[in-house]
């Protein structure tokens, strides 16, 4: 270790992404990974929740959206999104995240603009309603 790593918030990220990469984890930790980013679980946790807990079920679509936007911000390897595990092995070739930072602030810039734009969207929906009443 040397004194320009010390106490750098960036050394304590590459350490954690080192550690991340493989060499230390035990294969189970992919395993879980993989079932966690794959659309088959989540389809099928979303079926349950629609079967017994019906309004759970449009908040719990951020997980499939969740694993689609991994899907496009993960690259080739240990991290790569397999939506189809464990039926197949099938992926899309994105681009790692922490490689070209400037996906990230597009992936998090798009939130404000949606959250807005649904708030616009429900407030013009409301007026529309409350004219309709009147
Ligand atoms: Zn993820």
């Amino acid at each position: 270790m040397n004194a320009i790593t010390l106490g750098c918030p960036s050394s304590s990220l590459q350490m954690i992404l080192k550690q991340a990469s493989g060499t230390s984890s035990p294969p189970h930790v992919f395993t879980l990974y993989h079932c966690s980013h794959s659309l088959i679980t989540a389809s099928l946790v979303l079926l349950v929740l629609w079967m017994v807990a019906r309004p759970l079920t449009i908040p719990a679509l951020a997980w499939p959206l969740h694993i689609i936007m991994d899907s496009v911000s993960h690259g080739e390897g240990r991290w790569q999104t397999l939506m189809l595990y464990p039926v197949s092995d099938w992926h899309l070739h994105g681009v790692n995240w922490w490689q070209y930072p400037g996906l990230m602030m597009f992936y998090w810039g798009v939130l404000p603009v949606l959250w807005v734009g649904i708030y616009v969207w429900r407030r013009k929906c409301s007026v529309v309603r409350n004219k309709e009443v009147v």
